[in-house]
């Protein structure tokens, strides 16, 4: 089994041995580690204030992208589409039409990302170079800026506190991997520095597929149902959970460190005992989606 070094693809996942009765996956940025404000407030947002005309709006600018990556509905999307959702919210921002600014030219991309079912760099260099558009270029420029801004500025982030003790007990009773959208090479980097890659079986990042289907491939059929869970900090992490009948924790934007407390002292405990699913994971889960609005809060009234 290839755990380090090489990420598995779907056979080794159905092939992973099944050591114990419960599973669980875990997300890794913005879940485990405290990676999202960093890259976002540091890495994206300069980014897109200074490729996209940004500068005369740029504190609305930095709300509307705070409010997409971060702390709406919408966290955790991939970058091009968060885009479009953060020139939407300013077009539609009365305090930016006061000033008489709206969001540049931006239609290739728009149909680009409509068209295009695997939205990263390699696909739009090559539809960028296909049609020589210019916004496509553009686009391609800014989404490079934005990894070599990251390479530079994300280091050293330690995981959020109690992880490695949730993962310890944990791994006493579940079989566990990480289900991530990041890509791989940094996964192993950041898992390994810290070393609590020694507690999960795989390594999964974008490169293998949806986290939907890394649920999917490892764990159905293999475990009961309420015995498989998804730890997360986005939609998208529940929406993998559900999507295969899987239970879910969320990890709340904002306040990470307590819900760490929370799977530490109380959640883990019931996971094992059978009593996390209905009326508790429910209450955690609305208290999640409370968190993540899809109404921005200027716009709300
Ligand atoms: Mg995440």
């Amino acid at each position: 089994m290839p755990t380090h070094g090489g990420m598995p693809t779907q056979d080794d996942l159905r092939a992973l041995d099944r050591q114990h009765d419960f599973f669980i996956g875990l997300d890794s940025d913005g879940c485990c580690f405290d990676s999202m404000e960093i890259k976002h407030k540091e890495c994206f947002i300069p980014q897109i204030i200074g490729y996209w005309d940004c500068q005369p709006v740029s504190k609305f600018a930095r709300q509307a992208a705070e409010f997409v990556n971060l702390y709406s509905q919408w966290r955790g999307v991939n970058r091009f589409p968060a885009l479009l959702l953060t020139f939407d919210l300013l077009d539609a921002w009365d305090k930016v039409a006061e000033r008489g600014w709206s969001s540049p030219e931006h239609q290739a991309l728009r149909d680009w990302v409509a068209a295009e079912s695997k939205l990263g760099n390699p696909a739009l260099k090559a539809a960028a170079e296909a049609s020589g558009d210019p916004i496509l270029a553009l686009a391609l420029e800014w989404s490079e800026h934005i990894n070599r801004t990251i390479e530079w500025m994300v280091h050293d982030l330690p995981p959020f506190p109690l992880v490695h003790e949730v993962l310890d007990r944990a791994g006493a009773q579940a079989d566990m991997i990480v289900v991530s959208g990041t890509p791989g090479a940094a996964l192993e980097r950041e898992w390994a520095e810290h070393d609590i890659d020694q507690h999960v079986a795989v390594i999964c990042g974008q490169e293998v597929g949806s986290k939907t289907q890394m649920l999917e491939w490892s764990a159905k059929d293999k475990y009961a149902p309420e015995r498989v869970l998804m730890v997360g900090d986005a939609p998208g992490d529940l929406k993998a959970a559900r999507n295969n009948g899987f239970l879910f924790f969320p990890v709340n934007p904002g306040d990470e460190a307590a819900s760490w407390r929370l799977l530490h002292d109380e959640a883990l405990d019931r996971f094992f005992a059978g009593t996390y699913a209905g009326a508790y994971e429910e209450a955690l889960i609305a208290e999640f989606n409370r968190l993540l609005p899809a109404t921005p809060p200027w716009a709300a009234g």
